[in-house]
């Protein structure tokens, strides 16, 4: 057994913990890692990666086909073999050792194991001791949580571990929430060939976003082969003979090879030591806006663990902002953090969502003075060039007494990076009658700034 001490010591080497770990070590603090699984933690190698590997062939795939001229040249089908052959390349196999050279060359020591916190500003992982004089962060992430549905546990579900890095498609796959994980891995499943069946309690899948969100990305799915089911209830699960059959409220039946259950996750606190603080396991860590956990001043959450927003994107920015108070401890110029259910968010479907700040009803339950603007996403010449059938909406939402926009939201192909200008718009307030300086290029897709302000008249 060792006794070693750090300045900090950071629980978890998923992006928050490793971005943590790198800020830190770059302010010149004596930095140590401890990590139980993979270093990349769930979203390297379960997670965000895979999960695009899996979804991106079809969509390039279908992006040819749009353009004519390119479309003449495709004559064969997805391979889906080779996309899971790429999928396992983008995991390394689920072999972390390419994660490794960065944590060595800027001076981290990584120890492998699951960590406990023993006591103040002190860790124990297997015989060794660690001590913090500065701050321990945890970063241990999240787990896919199981609903108590009756048989669920024994029948051997899938989760996102399993979902993500399988090595055969399944024939039939039902799949439990109609979630931002449940929507991408139906496609993905789709495409690959399983006859797909989507079961959400709510009335409208990805219901967090603007109803049009949820519209689009269910006919998508649907025209993937994917059967769309909303307002509906497992009630047991059951699996025999290589099947599972999953029985609803109401009497129907869904049978299938495989069951994902995509009906969010929880915190991994469990085991982490942290009662003897007067914390609850398995609840996440709540945290203020420097990202102390409440009540204990040396000690820190980021991430999914936290509870405040569960994107990678998020979690690195909490480690930004937790690490920039760890190096200063006065914390000065600090704003606000800025992050939970309006963070900007991206659901990698085809069409792809991409929104940040406020929906319509959200806004308007926020009590803002609301006023849309919406058109065609790819209604202008950069559109276009995206070939034909490439449909999608793209929508603002107005504070009209502050004269900002408080939201955005945009569907169709790729509008994945339409996003940023938005957040930019959004977080840093910028009046809508700046927003007409800022021109877009002839011929982009940006151009759709163009006819959201005409229609918001604020020049
Ligand atoms: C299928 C799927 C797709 C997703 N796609 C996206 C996406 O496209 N974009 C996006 O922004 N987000 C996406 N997410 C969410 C994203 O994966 C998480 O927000 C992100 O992984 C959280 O990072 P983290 O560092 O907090 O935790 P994690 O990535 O979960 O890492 C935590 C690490 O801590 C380790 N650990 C746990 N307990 C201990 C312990 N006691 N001791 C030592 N180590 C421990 C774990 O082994 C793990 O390596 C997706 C999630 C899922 C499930």
């Amino acid at each position: 057994m060792s006794e070693l001490d750090f300045d900090v010591i950071v629980l978890g080497a998923g992006p928050a913990g490793e971005v943590a770990a790198g800020v830190l070590a770059a302010g010149n603090l004596d930095v140590a890692v401890v990590e139980k699984e993979l270093v990349g933690g769930e979203c390297a190698f379960y997670a965000c990666m895979p999960s695009k590997a899996l979804l991106r062939p079809a969509q390039a795939l279908a992006e040819a086909r749009r353009v004519p001229g390119a479309a003449q040249a495709v004559t064969g089908k997805l391979d889906p073999r080779a996309v899971l052959d790429r999928r396992d390349e983008v995991v390394h196999e689920l072999d972390d050792s390419s994660q490794l050279p960065w944590l060595h060359d800027k001076g981290i020591k990584l120890f492998r194991g699951a960590a406990v916190v023993t006591g103040e500003r002190e860790v124990s992982i297997g015989g060794d001791i660690l001590r913090a004089r500065r701050a321990v962060v945890v970063a241990t992430g999240s787990t896919a949580s199981l609903p108590p549905i009756e048989g669920l546990t024994t029948a051997e579900p899938w989760t996102n571990r399993q979902v993500t890095v399988a090595k055969k498609v399944p024939r039939r796959l039902a799949i439990l929430g109609g979630g931002v994980v449940g929507v991408e891995m139906a496609q993905a499943y789709a495409t690959l060939g399983s006859k797909v069946t989507l079961l959400e309690p709510e009335e409208r899948i990805l219901g967090r976003e603007e109803p049009f969100v949820s519209q689009q990305v269910a006919d998508a799915l649907s025209e993937a082969g994917a059967e769309v089911r909303t307002g509906v209830f497992a009630e047991s699960v059951v699996r025999k003979g290589g099947k599972v059959t999953i029985a609803l409220k109401g009497g129907d039946k869904v049978v299938a090879d495989e069951l994902l259950v995509a009906a969010g996750r929880k915190p991994n606190t469990v085991g982490l030591g942290i009662e003897q603080f007067g914390l609850d396991e398995g609840k996440p860590l709540e945290t203020d806006d420097l990202l102390r956990v409440k009540g204990h001043d040396w000690l820190y959450a980021i991430g999914d663990v936290n509870g405040r927003v569960l994107l990678t994107h998020m979690g690195k920015h909490q480690a930004r902002i937790a690490c920039a108070a760890i190096l200063d401890e006065s914390a000065k110029g600090l704003r606000r953090i800025g992050d939970g259910p309006q963070s900007p968010r991206v659901v990698f479907t085809e069409p792809q969502v991409a929104a940040v700040g406020h929906t319509e009803a959200s806004a308007r339950e926020a009590g803002i003075n609301v006023r849309i603007a919406e058109t065609e996403t790819s209604g202008n010449a950069g559109g276009s060039f995206y070939g034909h059938d490439a449909p999608g909406t793209s929508r603002f939402v107005i504070d009209e007494d502050r004269d900002v926009i408080v939201g955005a939201t945009f569907t169709g192909v790729d509008v994945q990076d339409f996003l940023h200008a938005a957040t930019i718009a959004v977080v840093g307030e910028v009046p809508c009658s700046d927003l007409i300086y800022c021109v877009p290029s002839f011929p982009t897709r940006s151009e759709v700034w163009l006819n959201l302000l005409d229609e918001m008249t604020c020049h």
